[in-house]
């Protein structure tokens, strides 16, 4: 039937995703109309995601460096943080980015339709505000919907001293002691902001290491600085029980062997991982079949079982970062303009911007040893770096993996300060098919951190002359 609304192309969610396949629809020549049920476009990156988060750790950053020089002879004042004024930096920094994108959403005629949607059949989406209902009817969609955080049965969620990341980077107020439930990266990097800002900072995880799943190698370095300014790090710790009590939250912790032991705290972070958002969105009324997890599976052009309907972003699986959503944003809406685009990727690079940074990209050393890979690796100390020790710093680490069979990158792992922007020359390199010699032979400025992906290579290569 027709709709109130008609766009060749809808996209549902307006995140890095979904305002991506939007624009890029547009460009290409499509009506499109974007769903969104929040007043700012932008998604959970943009408004309660990455951006806020590297607004704080920007302020941790400055903090933590400015207490650190008075080991190289210059002492600043205690810090005073005027928490107002900050939140309102961070609020100015988000709202510049989602008023940009209106105005880039205007730019290109991208009708932008607000309230909550959900499908009511293969071509139409009920968008309902305040009670009133739009009926959008498209030709294609472009389901988008992202992630919100798992909460989990034994945590009184509803106790405001019980905060997921959201709450986190609201920064209401400095909690004296503060348990990050979760040793993933949201949660370090919240653990990162809070403790630059006094707070005393536990962090708890289940498995073996902080950030699983990222090479031992490089989280060991942040682990140990951490360790060194965090109250505990409880590694194979699980939460049993959360109990809101008038002096503070009371936890008790239980260890691989059963024991359990309690302690309380002013606040606590939920940073247990982030659940699809696909379960809400009334997707089997479009016959877009969605796991039991809320996953959409979807092909290498994004397309869901309706091949009219295509997925993307955090609600098609992980990894569940933004650069993934803008990718697959980008094969969708290319695909429906009628492109022969299909999602060939590579690699996706990983990056915890901690304090030191935590980046990696490709396999790891066990991942490629499964697959039966001869791994060959350079690895580089820091320490070793002019630049690095220019900075103050020695715990960094570059670790670059070869396939020994033709040389060729397969991965690699960096911890130090701006891990996060060397990593993407060694996605590079992987996507292009580089071997260490490419790396090795390329010249890099000096002094830089960058150099240390060089001097990796020239280390797996046997051909480093020496270390600067
Ligand atoms: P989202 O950004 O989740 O957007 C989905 C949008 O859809 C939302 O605006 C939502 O309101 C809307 N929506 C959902 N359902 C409906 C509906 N039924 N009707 C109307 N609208 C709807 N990733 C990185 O790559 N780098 C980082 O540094 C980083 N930092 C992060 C820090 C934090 C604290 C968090 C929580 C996440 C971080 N991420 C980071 C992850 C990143 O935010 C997500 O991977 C990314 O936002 C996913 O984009 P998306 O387009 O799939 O969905």
């Amino acid at each position: 039937g027709a709709g109130d609304i008609h766009g060749e192309v809808v996209v549902l969610g307006s995140g890095p995703g979904g305002y991506t396949a939007a624009f890029r629809a547009a460009d290409l020549g499509k009506k499109v109309v974007l769903v969104e049920k929040d007043a700012t476009l932008g998604g959970v990156c943009l408004n309660v995601g990455c951006i806020p988060s590297k607004a704080l750790l920007h302020a941790a950053k400055v903090i933590t460096e400015a207490g650190e020089m008075a080991d190289h002879g210059i002492t600043f004042a205690k810090p005073k943080v005027d928490i107002k004024k900050l939140e309102g930096w961070k609020a100015s920094v988000v709202k510049q980015l989602t008023g940009g994108l209106s105005g880039l959403a205007k730019g290109r005629k991208v009708q932008i339709v607000n309230g909550y949607g959900r499908f009511t059949g293969p071509n139409m989406i009920a968008v309902e505000k305040d009670g009133k209902v739009t009926k959008v009817s498209f030709d294609q969609c472009i389901i988008a919907a992202g992630s919100e955080p798992v909460t989990l049965p034994f945590i009184p969620h509803d106790d405001p001293r019980v905060i997921d990341s959201t709450g986190a980077l609201e920064l209401d107020g400095i909690p004296k002691r503060l348990l990050v439930l979760g040793g993933g990266i949201i949660g370090l990097e919240m653990a990162c902001v809070y403790d630059a800002l006094g707070s005393k900072i536990t962090v708890v995880e289940l498995m073996d290491q902080i950030i699983p799943g990222a090479d031992k190698d490089i989280v060991k370095p942040l682990h140990k600085r951490i360790e060194g300014r965090y109250e505990k790090i409880l590694l194979k710790t699980r939460v049993t029980a959360v109990e809101a009590q008038k002096g503070g939250l009371k936890v008790t912790f239980e260890d691989e062997k059963g024991g359990t032991i309690t302690d309380t705290f002013d606040k606590v972070l939920v940073a247990v991982g982030r659940r699809p958002n696909g379960k809400l969105i009334d997707a089997e009324k479009a016959g877009v079949a969605v796991d039991e997890r809320g996953f959409i599976a979807v092909d290498s052009q994004q397309r869901t079982g309706q091949r009219h309907i295509f997925a993307i972003g955090d609600v098609v699986g992980q990894p569940m970062l933004a650069h993934k959503a803008v990718h697959e944003g980008k094969v969708a809406a290319e695909a429906a303009a009628g492109q022969n685009r299909h999602f060939d990727a590579r690699v996706i690079p990983s990056v915890a911007y901690t304090d030191p940074e935590v980046a990696w990209v490709g396999l790891t050393e066990a991942q490629a040893k499964e697959r039966g890979i001869k791994v060959g690796k350079g690895s580089f100390p820091w320490a070793a770096s002019g630049r690095s020790l220019s900075l103050g710093r020695s715990e960094g680490m570059t670790k670059v993996l070869f396939d020994e069979t033709d040389d060729r990158v397969i991965g690699a792992g960096i911890v130090g300060p701006n891990a996060g922007d060397l990593i993407a020359e060694v996605a590079l390199a992987i996507e292009m098919g580089a071997d260490a010699v490419d790396l090795g032979h390329t010249i890099h400025p000096h002094p830089t951190l960058s150099e240390t992906v060089n001097f990796a290579a020239e280390m797996f290569e046997g051909t480093i002359t020496d270390l600067i």
